[in-house]
């Protein structure tokens, strides 16, 4: 039996102690068996063991292996695509239900690092920069639909005052969202994991899920064991493989790269970023950077479509860092990583049932931090008989890739190539 260790990144090297869980061995019984301990397996869980329910969770190898332990630690709010873009897609009432959860995620967020005491690094504070006029007119549309929702934490930044936040000299402004933020993702996982066991939860690692046996008393069956349960979450994203080939049929495995350099002077960090927040530029193929807690620059961007791993990461990203940060030359870079998200061809959400009681949710396409935390409360719901947000979701409608298996990777980064190329021209 292998044991699938965390990938060499800043996250594992400075996780909180990791405990040892068991695989599954032999038989059990569950109301709910969740697979993938990341943050919608995670939330999911949490919620459920709140509302009574017991709960057991399958992670293939350890809890946050996935995007939850790797990401660049960004509290965004909204959905990859925004809530315009679901105005256009669904009823009125689904969208005014859609719309004002699209702040929810991060919320939970806080409230359970709260209740739990977890140790994550919680920063409060998050910029989007524009570096074109189109990118700056659309950060204004931006606030004014947000606001419409209900969200007012938001400041619109003048080229003046976006240099008070972000040493850069691409951005001619941006917008600052107070109730975004950034923390250490791993840790988060990890510590809503403790939670998750705390309140009588059993999470499985090493524990790959190989097999569900659909029907009215569902069974998920992993090397040496089987869950038996009332009720299936399938949380393993980009990480699922083919286990539900419905779900491998509509979403895109992408590989995003993450770079962190070794511990900068106090003094040049707070030049870099002062205030501390964290920043993503509004380029489809988008920079997303912060400071650690002990003032490294974690800066990420790229993405490979269809998940390969490039073989030399700090080449792809050092360039991009030195073009917001040139001021970074000679600052040493301590770990690169790559990571999965899954893209979906609506970049919204995909969230569902298969037959009566295996549920889903997956494809938050590179913004996903907030969006998983609130999954597992719609999921939780849904559960517990009370599915209109469940329902609000689960009615955004699900794409098929352009070419299949074969084609959708190569496809997907044509289009995304004539994307990048519109934002390099500004239109
Ligand atoms: C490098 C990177 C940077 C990102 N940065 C940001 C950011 O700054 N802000 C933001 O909002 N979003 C970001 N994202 C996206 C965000 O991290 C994800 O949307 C989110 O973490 C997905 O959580 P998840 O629980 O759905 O999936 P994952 O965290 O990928 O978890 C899935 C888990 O399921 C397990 N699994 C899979 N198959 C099985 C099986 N058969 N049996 C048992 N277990 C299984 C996997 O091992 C994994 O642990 C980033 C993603 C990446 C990759």
């Amino acid at each position: 039996m292998t044991n699938t260790a965390y990938p060499h990144s800043y996250y594992a090297a400075s996780a909180n102690p990791v405990p040892v869980r068991p695989r599954l061995q032999g038989d059990v019984e569950t109301d709910v068996v969740i697979i993938g301990a990341g943050y919608t397996g995670l939330s999911s869980a949490l919620f459920l063991l709140e509302q009574g329910f017991k709960v057991t969770v399958l992670e293939a190898a350890k809890v946050g292996f996935g995007a939850s332990g790797r990401n660049g630690g960004q509290i965004v709010n909204s959905y990859s695509r925004d809530i315009d873009t679901i105005e256009k897609t669904v009823g009125p009432r689904e969208a005014q239900l859609l719309g004002h959860m699209a702040f929810e995620g991060a919320q939970i967020i806080r409230d359970r690092v709260a209740k739990y005491q977890i140790q994550c690094d919680l920063k409060d504070g998050g910029v989007f920069a524009a570096i074109t006029p189109k990118q700056m007119s659309h950060l204004e549309s931006q606030k004014r639909l947000w606001e419409r929702y209900g969200h007012t934490q938001l400041e619109l930044m003048d080229q003046r005052r976006i240099r008070e936040v972000v040493a850069c000299d691409q951005y001619i402004g941006g917008l600052l969202d107070m109730s975004g933020g950034h923390i250490h993702p791993l840790n988060l996982a990890l510590g809503e994991a403790a939670a998750v066991e705390s309140l009588g939860g059993v999470i499985y690692e090493q524990s790959a899920a190989t097999r569900i046996d659909r029907g009215a008393s569902p069974m998920v069956h992993t090397a040496e064991g089987k869950v038996r349960a009332k009720f299936v979450i399938v949380a393993g994203n980009a990480y699922l493989g083919n286990l539900v080939p419905e779900l491998a049929a509509k979403s895109m495995p992408c590989g995003t790269q993450v770079i962190t350099t070794e511990p900068l002077s106090e003094e040049l960090a707070s030049t870099l970023l002062p205030q501390d927040y964290c920043v993503e530029d509004c380029n489809y193929l988008l920079d997303y950077y912060r400071l650690s807690a002990d003032k490294r620059l974690i800066f990420g961007g790229g993405v490979v479509y269809g998940a390969r791993d490039p073989a030399n990461i700090e080449a792809i990203i050092r360039p991009k860092m030195l073009k917001a940060f040139p001021q970074l030359k000679d600052v040493k870079i301590d770990y690169a990583w790559t990571g999965n998200f899954l893209l979906t061809l609506s970049r919204l959400p995909q969230v569902g049932r298969l037959g009566d009681n295996i549920y889903y949710s997956q494809g938050c396409s590179g913004h996903g931090v907030t969006y998983t935390h609130l999954a597992g409360k719609v999921l939780a719901e849904a559960l517990r008989g009370q599915a209109e947000r469940f329902d609000a979701f689960a009615g955004l409608p699900h794409y098929p890739f352009p070419g299949g298996q074969l084609l959708r990777t190569p496809l997907t980064a044509l289009g995304a190539w004539y994307y990048s190329l519109r934002d390099k021209l500004g239109f």
